[in-house]
């Protein structure tokens, strides 16, 4: 079992003062695999108050563009690296499917620091405009201040570096809090920061629990928060910012559909819906769980989607065939049975999977991939965020009514739309109230473009140019 005595509190590894500790257990084996210290008050009011002066005193926001830009190319080298250690960790703290892992997980972030790099390296710092009334204007972006980033378990790196990236690149010093399933790769990340040797107080990774979440958020030092989590935290998040008016984003929850027009080929559907609504064993907030098919063709595509449900490799998430891994907790596998039970109880049809532990296995936390057909967009299974791979296959009786079907949901963060006509399908993808849209590609999550949601979905964007400028003020000076 790994120990691990420090966190990362403004460049210096420190003992938390209160003592106290995290275990992290193994989703597969079930097993305890490391023990963390979990940062408390002591820990957080250190980290701000350091934070603080290097956003008010320090060279960090002050040094030239080019030059951060420059320290995050070098992250993303150091990162490279060390990306095969980050994907083990990975698989072993959350059950993440290695094959999954290597690249969504553990490479991608590398990529991403990259992108924003690039991203910072085209970003208009300072602009000159005419003035309306003469005189001439100076449009200059500067960092918005202190950061608070709050981090969930699923995407544990991906979610991280698309916030640190960008509070980067601005000049923000960012304190970093990953969800207590997932403080090992945010350690090792630590480690990785360490070596660059940035200004003290530009970045501190502090592991613990929703009480140190809460207490970053509604700290007074912090400007700004970023956070990535359930609905439900959300909103307390995003009023507990409101009443000090912080700068807050929020990338929450997701019950996206997949469309599929009725000149789809099914194995191509079936493909697709693999990623889209099963990739990291449905713990995804993108995941497009409800699949809308034709009234017209409605068998050959549950028929498609179930065979390929049946056909999926469950199990040891470091084995590199496993497709589905275990869910990361036992709260999460409960959760997702118990949504399997409801689903078989409100009358929807179970043509793959079921409600106990999957065939050959017995231990673990882990699930049947599922799938209901002859789902009505009512039913809890249809709403509700299961986070699991459970899929709901709804019939609908033309386009504009797979369309109102799509938008009849509280959630708007993803969606995809399968066709062999790309204008129809830009069409349907038009009028979906989602931020982000596939035309047959399982989701649109580049880093090149921007990233987030609509309705109870979020507010904010992160990644693209539009990430960036959530971690920017403009400010205007004119002269004559
Ligand atoms: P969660 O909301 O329970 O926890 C997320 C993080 O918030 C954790 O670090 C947790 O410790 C912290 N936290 C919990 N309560 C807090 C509080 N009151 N104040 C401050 N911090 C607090 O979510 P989770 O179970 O870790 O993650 C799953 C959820 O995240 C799903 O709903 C999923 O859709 C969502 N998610 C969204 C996106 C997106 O980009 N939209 C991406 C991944 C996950």
């Amino acid at each position: 079992m790994a120990d691990h005595q420090a966190v990362y509190v403004a460049g210096q590894w420190v003992a938390p003062e209160a003592g106290d500790t995290i275990d992290v257990v193994s989703p597969h084996s079930e097993r305890v695999i490391a023990s963390v210290p979990s940062a408390g008050k002591a820990e957080v009011d250190q980290a701000v108050a350091a934070a603080r002066e290097a956003f008010d005193h320090g060279p960090w926001p002050r040094l030239v563009p080019a030059d951060r830009l420059a320290v995050v190319r070098k992250l993303a080298e150091r990162y490279g690296a060390r990306r095969r250690e980050m994907s083990a960790i990975i698989t072993d703290e959350m059950g993440s499917p290695a094959a999954f892992t290597k690249f969504a997980q553990a490479t991608l972030p590398m990529l991403l620091l990259n992108a924003v790099a690039d991203i910072g390296e085209a970003l208009p710092w300072e602009e000159r405009r005419a003035g309306a009334f003469g005189g001439e204007l100076l449009v200059r972006r500067e960092p918005v201040g202190v950061v608070a980033a709050i981090i969930p378990w699923n995407m544990p790196q991906f979610l991280l570096v698309g916030k640190l990236a960008p509070a980067l690149v601005a000049g923000c010093p960012i304190i970093i809090k990953p969800a207590p399933e997932t403080p090992l790769d945010a350690l090792l990340l630590a480690e990785i920061i360490d070596e660059l040797e940035l200004p003290a107080g530009a970045v501190s990774i502090l592991p613990g629990g929703a009480e140190t979440g809460e207490l970053l958020v509604s700290h007074p030092g912090v400007d700004k928060v970023a956070f990535t989590g359930s609905t439900a935290v959300g909103r307390q998040i995003a009023a507990s910012c409101g009443s000090q008016l912080k700068r807050v984003s929020l990338e929450l929850g997701g019950k996206s559909a997949a469309i599929v027009l009725d000149d789809a080929d099914p194995a191509t559907v079936a493909e697709g819906v693999k990623i889209a609504g099963l990739m990291n064993s449905g713990q995804a907030c993108v995941a497009q769980t409800r699949v809308l098919v034709p009234e017209s063709r409605h068998g050959e595509y549950v028929d498609a989607v179930a065979a390929m449900v049946d056909g999926l490799v469950v199990g040891d998430p470091t084995d590199l065939s496993t497709e589905i891994g275990p869910m990361v907790a036992k709260r999460q596998q409960d959760r997702v049975r118990g949504y399997i039970q409801d689903g078989i109880k409100s009358g929807a049809r179970l043509v793959a999977g079921g409600a106990e532990m999957p065939a050959g296995v017995d231990s673990g936390w882990y699930v049947r991939p599922t799938v209901f057909a002859e789902v009505d967009n009512r039913m809890r299974i249809a709403r509700e965020e299961i986070f699991g791979p459970v899929l709901s296959v709804i019939a609908y009786r033309d386009d504009a009514d797979a369309v109102r079907i799509a938008n009849d949901s509280d959630y708007g963060l993803s969606g995809s739309v399968w066709t062999a006509d790309h204008e129809r399908g830009l069409d349907v993808a038009r009028q979906v109230r989602t931020g982000s849209f596939g035309i047959n590609q399982p989701y649109s999550m580049d880093p090149a473009g921007p990233f987030g949601g609509m309705k109870a979905s979020g507010i904010g964007r992160e990644l693209g140019r539009e990430g960036l400028e959530g971690y920017l003020e403009t400010k205007v000076i004119s002269s004559s």
